[in-house]
């Protein structure tokens, strides 16, 4: 089912929790709202599941307005972070009582139940209680409570966020290949921008009501819109630096390289993310000095503090680079990886 958001606000009081946000989710598709805290996901999610009733705007679905109907008339699953399982039932009853409340028969009940649980990998689950589970069998069975229902849409709240590192990791894939087998519409709220970036098709970043970017992950990552998105994507963050256009040049704090063509107006910002960064042990032509802080190794690269004139920067290195806290380096930046921004802080395209 496709998605419309049409100049959807939400006020609370004073607060405007949601500004004027227009998006449009294709059918099948799997978007990912990722933000700060406080920046209106949540909001978002419950407008779509008739939960919230928008301020202002309509929302359609498959191009009927549906902006007025209750969740029930809406026919979606909405997944929560705290599961919301019925302590005292089994499996197979939490799964079958999503469906208590339409007229399926029995075996058509049974048979489903199975076939979800088997999907999930849950079956030998099925007559054990909630707390004879663990919290990633929990969230399966809060995943497989609305799969049975069979939405047109599922919406997805933090729904990895109480399960430890390693599990979430594991379940991401796992939401992927549902999502591939399924082939339904999903909603995906997360604050991680890390979980934003390994799945769904396509992430809308919002911060303060409104929305920044909706992109694929690596078009946001390697284009950001502004330097919110720029800053809020990637780990370790971008290194900004105040730039400015001088005699054909681009000086950005220590740093001066030349003008590349797409650069018109007036700049603001230079970024540049910790991978495009370039240090060698000694500083040779253009390279600007710099004295390593702290040397990370986190396997497959090296994390470097660079303290420049009393300014931090951060390097993304090949693991094989050896450094160590005190060395003396030269840095440099990849030219042709900078981003660049005017003062209201959109970046600065051809
Ligand atoms: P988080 O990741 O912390 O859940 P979020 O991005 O999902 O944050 P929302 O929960 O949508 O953000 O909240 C957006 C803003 O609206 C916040 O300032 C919040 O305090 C406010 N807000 C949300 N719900 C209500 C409510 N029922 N009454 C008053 N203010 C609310």
């Amino acid at each position: 089912m496709t998605v419309e958001l049409s100049n959807i606000s939400k006020r609370f009081g004073s607060i405007v929790a949601v500004d004027d946000v227009s998006l449009t989710i294709e059918n099948g598709e799997f978007l990912i709202l990722v933000g700060p805290s406080g920046c209106g996901k949540t909001t978002t999610l419950r407008m779509i599941a008739g939960l919230e009733k928008p301020s202002s705007g309509r929302i359609y679905f498959d191009g009927d307005d549906v902006t007025q109907f209750s969740p029930q008339q809406r026919h979606i699953a909405f997944v929560f972070q705290n599961y919301a399982l019925y302590p005292h039932m089994t499996t197979r009853k939490n799964m079958s009582f999503a469906l208590e409340d339409q007229d399926i028969p029995s075996d058509e009940v049974a048979q489903r139940v199975t076939s979800t649980a088997d999907k999930l990998g849950i079956t030998d689950q099925l007559d054990q209680r909630p707390g004879e589970l663990s919290g990633g069998q929990q969230q399966r069975v809060a995943l497989g409570r609305s799969i049975v229902r069979n939405p047109s849409v599922f919406l997805l709240d933090e729904p990895l966020s109480n399960l430890d590192a390693k599990l979430r990791t594991n379940m991401r894939a796992e939401l992927q290949e549902l999502h591939q087998d399924l082939e339904t519409t999903m909603v995906y709220v997360t604050h991680d921008q890390e979980e934003a970036m390994t799945m769904g098709d396509r992430i809308a970043v919002m911060d303060e009501g409104t929305i920044q970017q909706v992109a694929p992950p690596n078009e946001a990552y390697n284009q950001p819109a502004n330097r919110f998105v720029a800053g809020f994507i990637g780990s370790p963050s971008m290194n900004f630096f105040d730039a400015s256009l001088d005699d054909g040049r681009v000086r950005a704090g220590p740093f001066t390289l030349p003008t590349p063509d797409r650069v018109s107006g007036p700049l603001s910002e230079l970024g540049i993310r910790p991978e495009d960064v370039s240090v060698t042990p000694t500083a040779t032509g253009e390279d600007v000095s710099a004295t390593v802080t702290v040397f990370e190794q986190v396997g497959s690269s090296n994390i470097i503090y660079l303290e420049i004139d009393g300014e931090t920067m951060i390097a993304e290195t090949d693991a094989s680079v050896q450094l160590a806290p005190g060395d003396d380096v030269g840095v440099s930046l990849d030219t042709e990886r900078v981003h660049l921004f005017d003062r209201g802080g959109d970046a600065v395209h051809s």
